[in-house]
């Protein structure tokens, strides 16, 4: 299950939607340097994955996953990776909260 909210930037001020996780039908990975979002379906990687080896470990469908995904311009898709500020690009952020003080976050899956 993935979760989306709100952040604020906390070097601009900036506020932006993350989202985190993957859901039932798809993997979410974020570039480990711009942190631009990259959504796989997981009936691709399941058409792909079983091609190769149906008995992979989870390591090692975590990196097949993260080699599919492939490069950005700047860097890589990772799992590992957190999403960041589209506007100065840092991923120093918290979750913005609304004038009651409350955290908007959504779930999905
Ligand atoms: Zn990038
Ligand atoms: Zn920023």
């Amino acid at each position: 299950m993935g979760r989306q909210f709100k952040a604020r930037c906390n070097q601009c001020q900036t506020e932006f939607d993350v989202r985190e996780g993957g859901g039932f039908s798809f993997y979410l990975l974020h570039c480990d340097t711009c942190g631009e979002e990259k959504v796989i379906g997981s009936e691709e990687i399941k058409a792909k994955i079983n091609d190769q080896n149906p008995a992979l470990a989870k390591s090692e469908k975590i990196e097949t996953i993260e080699a599919i995904a492939g490069a950005c311009e700047n860097g890589y898709y990772r799992f590992s990776a957190k999403a960041r500020c589209p506007k100065c690009h840092s991923d120093d952020y918290s979750p913005a909260v609304d004038a009651n003080g409350q955290v908007r976050m959504t779930f999905y899956d």
